[in-house]
């Protein structure tokens, strides 16, 4: 296994590690076994103010580097992170509680995947050709940095979101702040610490290891941050976005909740839909953002594919997440577990637990594991269909028309991810029109890709991370005209004045 301590200290700013001067402490713990493995000097608002100011300071340098010149340090890093693999997986593991056949084969190729991404974005600014659209100007379309921008990413896929942050803001010429979730902080040090290995002049990214409460929302009013890119709970999503409104208006970006709809259909392939759930539903432990939460499954086939879940269900392993063979790790910590396991409790109340809702006992007890739980007969407007769980569980719920499903579907305030399963083509197309939703899979549900966007509808928020658009997003837009007449007085002046 490899160290994680080639970080000891967890504020990176202008290009140095050192600690933080809030005077409190946090502790970094393996969720799978309850092992304390860093405690954090984190950062207080000075912290924050020192690395925004060397964000500030970077920036007209880095605006104006050339496309080529920022493509080539991304790409230099890619191959750093390439090299270093093993290490950002052990590191993802231990702080995340993720199975390490998850890290290796997600999180860290799909990291180094997106910094490819970028490194070509980042030679590819587009917009409309410049062009006489009046008979008397040339205009052009400039497409510049927004300034430094102030990131805060949650602790369910650190790495990516880090790197999802990061990357398109400094493609576009910006300078950045994140600040990574307290308790996991440490892939998002070494990241940054790789881009400076990989030629990113100092100060042009920052990392800050802070509460929401001090960091976060110091960062969010700060005077020099000019835009605002969260990713996060939607209850604090508001509250970033009235953060950024009273100190600017400044841009938000705002990646909330969701509480993803998983639609089968009476001609579905039932075993890639069970397959496909179980997949959907325990990627991460469920702690996905996008992850199947509620199955909407025809009537015809209720029964039937509630048995195969449970089947499935049953085969997945629980285990230590440094070994190959596990497939499920622990939530991320016992705190949230007691949510976890709350919800799923008064559910009883309400609903039928078909398999799950217990934290399994013997090796796994000292780890915050929760067994893969599956819902049945809990109406939809319950607490465990309508709100994040954000654990190993799965409500399934009936339907009878397609009508019906889609509602059912759109029967919610987030709109982050939607899948629907079926044959018929024509069915297909009209669910992905009608489903309210910024991705919408048909015969899948969870994969992500660099050239696509990913990003909410509704209370899942707006802003799209990954692709071209979120490049564009880190961009302003400006029009430059050119007068051509080079007269005094121009036409158009006789709207104002005759001479
Ligand atoms: P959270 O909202 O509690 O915290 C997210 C981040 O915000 C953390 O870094 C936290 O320290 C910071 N924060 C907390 N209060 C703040 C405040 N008042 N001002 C500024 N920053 C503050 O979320 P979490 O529990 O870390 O993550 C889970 C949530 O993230 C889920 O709701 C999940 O759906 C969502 N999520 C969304 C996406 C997406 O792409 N849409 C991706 C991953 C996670």
């Amino acid at each position: 296994m490899s160290s994680v301590s080639s970080v000891s200290s967890f504020q990176y700013i202008n290009g140095a590690f050192r600690d933080g001067t809030s005077g409190t402490t946090g502790d970094v713990v393996d969720p799978a076994s309850g092992t304390t493995l860093h405690t954090v000097a984190l950062a207080g608002t000075d912290d924050v103010d020192r690395a925004v100011a060397a964000a500030r300071d970077a920036l007209p340098e880095w605006s104006r580097a050339t496309p080529g010149e920022r493509s080539a340090v991304l790409a230099r890093a890619a191959r750093l992170l390439e090299e270093r693999a093993e290490e950002f997986a052990w590191a993802e593991t231990l702080q995340a509680g993720k199975p390490i056949r998850l890290s290796r084969e997600f999180d860290v190729p799909g990291t180094i995947d997106n910094t490819d991404f970028f490194a070509g974005a980042a030679r590819n600014l587009e917009g409309r050709a410049a062009a006489e659209y009046s008979a008397d100007h040339t205009s052009m379309i400039r497409r510049e940095p927004v300034g430094v921008v102030g990131s805060i990413a949650p602790w369910n896929y650190p790495l990516q979101m880090a790197a999802w942050k990061i990357l398109p803001a400094v493609a576009a010429g910006n300078t950045i702040v994140l600040k990574p979730a307290e308790n996991t902080p440490v892939t998002s040090l070494l990241l940054a610490r790789t881009l400076t290995e990989a030629g990113l002049p100092d100060g042009v990214v920052n990392v800050v290891t802070g509460t929401g409460q001090t960091a976060g929302v110091h960062l969010v009013r700060h005077p020099d941050v000019a835009m605002v890119s969260f990713t996060g709970s939607t209850v604090v999503g508001r509250q970033v976005m009235a953060g950024a409104a009273a100190s600017g208006p400044k841009r938000v970006h705002l990646e909330l909740g969701g509480k993803a709809p998983f639609v089968v259909h009476d001609d579905a392939d039932l075993t890639a839909a069970i397959h496909g759930a179980v997949a959907a539903s325990l990627i991460n432990t469920g702690q996905d953002c996008t992850a199947a939460t509620r199955a909407i499954v025809h009537r015809s086939r209720h029964a039937e594919f509630v048995s195969g879940v449970a089947d499935l269900y049953a085969t997945v392993r629980l285990g230590p997440t440094g070994e190959e063979a596990t497939d499920l790790g622990p939530l991320i910590s016992g705190r949230h577990r007691r949510k976890v396991a709350g919800m799923v409790d008064r559910a009883r109340a309400y609903a039928r637990v078909v398999t799950g809702g217990a934290a399994p006992g013997g090796d796994l007890a000292t780890g915050s594991y929760y067994e893969p739980t599956l819902v049945v007969d809990a109406p939809a407007a319950s607490e465990i269909v309508r709100e994040e769980v954000f654990g190993p569980v799965l409500a399934v719920l009936p339907f009878d028309t397609d009508d019906e499903a889609v509602a059912l579907a759109n029967d919610t305030p987030y709109g982050l991810a939607a899948s629907v399963w079926t044959r018929d083509v024509y069915r297909a197309l009209r669910a992905t029109r009608e489903i309210q939703a910024g991705c919408v899979w048909v015969n899948d549900h969870i994969p992500i890709i660099s050239e696509m966007p990913h990003g909410g509808y509704k209370g899942s928020g707006f802003g799209k991370d990954m692709s071209t658009y979120s490049f564009e997003e880190y961009t302003n837009v400006k029009h430059v005209m050119h007068d051509l007449t080079a007269e005094a007085a121009k036409p158009w002046h006789r709207t104002v004045f005759r001479l």
